[in-house]
């Protein structure tokens, strides 16, 4: 930190604070496991895979219990990798017999999006407690029906928002909604990476309901929307095409435009095209930048006061640490089905602006 004052930045920004909730995140390793939540993961694809059951190794109040497949030959690699008992192998068909499965608390749909609502409201109709990886759905209609079937069934809701539970994003979050730097002007937030395989099911519009949009310019939404604290009351968009073979179902790329309550405004990037990465927040008396600000990390920033300095922290792990104790003591997730209906709202709004070329109310 060239000639700013540590000391000084650190008492502004609060980095003490949050450095000191960041050291009661242990491992987990001498937590039994009769003491944590079980989890199912339904779908083993690449993020379940990769990112979702190494996190579970990694959780405090949860561990993985069960698993949900079509593939016989991943059941019996999963089972023998993470010593799951055949009777929490189901596939796609015997799924509701999990509703018997004491061992099993929560659920975690890990579909392809268009398949998000029917395996949640079929985990909800089991009795289990769920988490939804995002887009939570295709439309808010679809949204909705799965909040309204949790909570018919009694059971919490969250979506895989694991950004919220990230030190450098809490901060932004801190710094843009406290108004530490005064009231949030402007942001610039865009997410979008190359999109290789041209089978695969995100670039099915019945699948995926959407293209870039759907799946990363979520994360653009987000970032606008969790540094201002504000819901967008209007949107403008573009869409951009420079494979009309390739993204013949699906966007490619949009650039789109939010207006929050406050008069900060937002333009944002989203691609399957190449890679973009940012997140900057003007304020009346300062900025904040994230780059990179959504992929798993580690996420780098920095202020107009010197750099943001925090250990890089599994996300996942947190996110399904934070929802289990949703679950253990009772209280709603911040990342509830509700929040996810919000990013849906948008979405269709800037579908709507693009289709019409107009500034549409959200
Ligand atoms: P993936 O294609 O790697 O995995 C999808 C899984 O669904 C596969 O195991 C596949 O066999 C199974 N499946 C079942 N029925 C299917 C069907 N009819 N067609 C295709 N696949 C079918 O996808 P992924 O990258 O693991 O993404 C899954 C979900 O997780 C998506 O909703 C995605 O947006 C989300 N995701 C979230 C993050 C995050 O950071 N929160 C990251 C990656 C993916």
């Amino acid at each position: 930190m060239n000639n700013f004052s540590r000391r000084k930045f650190i008492a502004k920004v609060g980095l003490a604070t949050s450095l000191l909730s960041l050291s009661s995140y242990k491992s987990s390793a001498n937590i039994p496991q009769e003491k944590k939540l079980g989890v199912a993961l339904v779908g083993l694809g690449y993020y379940s895979e990769h990112l979702l059951a190494p996190a579970l190794q990694e959780t405090q109040h949860c561990y993985l219990a069960g698993i949900v497949t079509g593939s016989p030959e991943k059941a019996d690699r999963w089972k023998k990798l993470y010593n799951i008992p055949d009777k929490n192998i189901y596939d796609y068909k015997t799924f509701d017999r999990i509703a018997d499965n004491k061992t099993i608390d929560i659920i975690y749909v890990v579909l392809p999006n268009s398949m998000h609502r029917e395996f949640v409201i079929r985990a909800a109709k089991a009795g289990k407690h769920v988490i939804c990886e995002k887009p939570m759905a295709l439309s808010v209609k679809e949204g909705q029906d799965m909040i309204d079937a949790c909570k018919n069934a009694g059971v919490k809701l969250s979506i895989g928002y694991r950004l919220h539970f990230e030190p450098f994003t809490q901060e932004v979050m801190r710094i843009g909604q406290k108004q530490i730097f005064g009231k949030v002007k402007i942001v610039e937030s865009s997410m979008g990476f190359r999109m290789g395989n041209p089978d695969q099911w995100r670039l099915k519009k019945a699948m995926a309901g959407g293209g870039a949009m759907m799946d990363v310019g979520i994360y653009a939404i987000q970032g606008a929307r969790y540094s201002t604290g504000e819901e967008p009351v209007y949107v403008t968009a573009q869409e951009f095409k420079t494979d009309p073979v390739k993204f013949k179902e699906v966007d490619e790329t949009i650039l789109g435009q939010m207006e929050f309550p406050s008069g900060a405004v937002s333009n944002s990037h989203t691609t399957y095209a190449s890679s973009i990465e940012r997140l900057f927040v003007s304020a009346e008396n300062g900025w904040l930048e994230l780059r990179p600000a959504f992929s798993y990390g580690p996420i780098a920033g920095k202020t107009s006061e010197g750099m943001l300095d925090f250990p890089h922290v599994n996300h996942q792990a947190r996110q399904m640490d934070d929802f289990a104790d949703c679950v253990l003591n009772n209280r709603e997730s911040s990342v509830n089905g509700e929040e996810g209906v919000k990013d849906l709202k948008v979405i269709e709004a800037i579908y709507k602006a693009i289709a019409t070329g107009g500034r549409v109310r959200v």
